[in-house]
């Protein structure tokens, strides 16, 4: 086929992109409802294909239809910026308190050129290719809301593959694609608890009945309970981010409530169930030891976890090399624990989540500012590539499914 072309013609498209890029990063927009964001991304694939939008947030569903019949493939892009203020000093740095610390203006850059090629060569498309532009990534459960909607179905099929690519300031070296099959990413989720008992004064705790010494045992019985019941090479994390009891001008007092709030990372399906059955146990069981009550909320607003189809990820593979190289893939030797809602999608779709090394070139990688920093500096002359890959992606796979 045409890909090294196709990358060279995306190459073409830089100057552009990298416009709409920073105009973007201009106007970070926080969340599910994001119209600036989306009007934009409008005005740039004008006339290329039939457009879905929701009226629960602001997504676009873009359907390019092939000139042969066939297939559904989707590709993916997230729209939502971070409740950052940017502190980078570039000239198209942020003002209004929001900042695309996580890369998902290149995310949307990417999308718009995938669009414009697939459109461009749509005489050699065997099938379809949907184009996802979604808000809401950062935890407000925007790809849910999309599949909800049925906005992978605005072909009238079930996509048979869905891609997405995601850039990093500091995972690995600049211009280089990356991923693994199988887990890749994290389920990530909430648990909320609250240990409710009888307040008193402080003299006389044994009158009272004291919610602050369940708490304390039971944020460290947590870390011995992920040590002991479960397996080593399936890892799970729990990590207490608050706790709140009593106030902070007293020292007298048995408060009636102590609560604290964990993040719980799992890496695969099914683990998080576990984690629910096991901290049930433990909670209660702490509780009925000292005598209160307790009341938990164990997976809220948890996402699934990322796991690439082997597959799809070997399609990923031989297409950066065939068109960049070997050298151009780093293989992923771990998942890591961050998360994405392109969990959702790929439970539904069989498909791969790419990681687009983005640092800077006069920078070291490694000591980058990560992604959600507020210093974080994403290079945009990457941009091309992902749009390559990812239309190139979208052309393999009908090639093969037509095969
Ligand atoms: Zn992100």
């Amino acid at each position: 086929m045409f890909y090294k072309e196709m990358a060279d013609e995306a190459e073409s498209y830089l100057g552009i992109l990298q416009g709409i890029r920073r105009e973007l990063h201009q106007i970070p927009e926080f969340g599910i409802d994001l119209p600036k964001t989306r009007a934009r991304i409008l005005e740039s694939v004008e006339g290329l294909g039939e457009i879905t939008l929701s009226d629960r947030q602001s997504s676009i569903a873009l359907l390019i239809r092939g000139a042969q019949p066939g297939p559904t493939v989707l590709l993916r892009a997230d729209m939502d910026a971070l409740a950052v203020k940017e502190d980078t000093g570039l000239d198209y740095a942020s003002t209004n308190g929001y900042m695309h610390a996580c890369g998902h203006d290149l995310h949307m850059a990417i999308g718009i050129g995938a669009a414009h090629l697939v459109a461009t060569h749509k005489d050699k498309l065997k099938g379809n290719v949907v184009i996802w532009f979604q808000p809401g990534e950062e935890g407000h459960g925007g790809a849910d809301i999309m599949l909800e909607e049925n906005m992978h179905m605005v072909s009238g099929d079930k996509p048979i593959a869905a891609y997405g690519i995601h850039v990093t300031s500091s995972w690995q070296p600049p211009k280089t694609f990356g991923g693994k099959s199988g887990a890749l990413m994290a389920s990530a989720s909430d648990m909320i608890v609250t240990f409710k008992g009888r307040g008193g004064h402080g003299s006389s705790p044994w009158m009272a009945k004291d919610p602050v010494s369940a708490m304390t045992e039971a944020i460290n019985a947590l870390q011995t309970m992920v040590n002991k019941r479960f397996n080593a090479f399936d890892p799970v994390v729990i990590n207490v981010g608050w706790i709140k009891a009593g106030d902070d001008h007293t020292t007298n007092v048995v408060p009636s409530t102590a609560s604290f709030g964990a993040t719980v990372r799992t890496f695969s399906p099914g683990m998080l169930a576990q984690v629910q059955k096991y901290s049930a146990e433990l909670l209660d069981g702490i509780a009925s030891a000292f005598g209160v009550e307790v009341e938990y909320e164990i997976g809220k607003f948890a996402t699934e976890v990322v796991m690439n189809n082997p597959e799809t990820t070997e399609r990923v593979r031989q297409m950066v090399s065939k068109v960049w190289g070997d050298e151009a893939w780093v293989e992923w030797p771990t998942p890591i624990a961050g998360a994405e809602d392109f969990g959702s999608v790929v439970r539904e779709i069989p498909g791969s989540f790419i990681f687009l090394g983005a640092s800077p070139a006069d920078t070291d990688w490694q000591q980058a500012a990560p992604n959600h920093s507020n210093l974080a500096v994403f290079d945009d002359s990457v941009v091309p590539s992902g749009c390559a890959l990812l239309a190139g992606l979208a052309f393999e796979t009908l090639e093969d499914a037509a095969k």
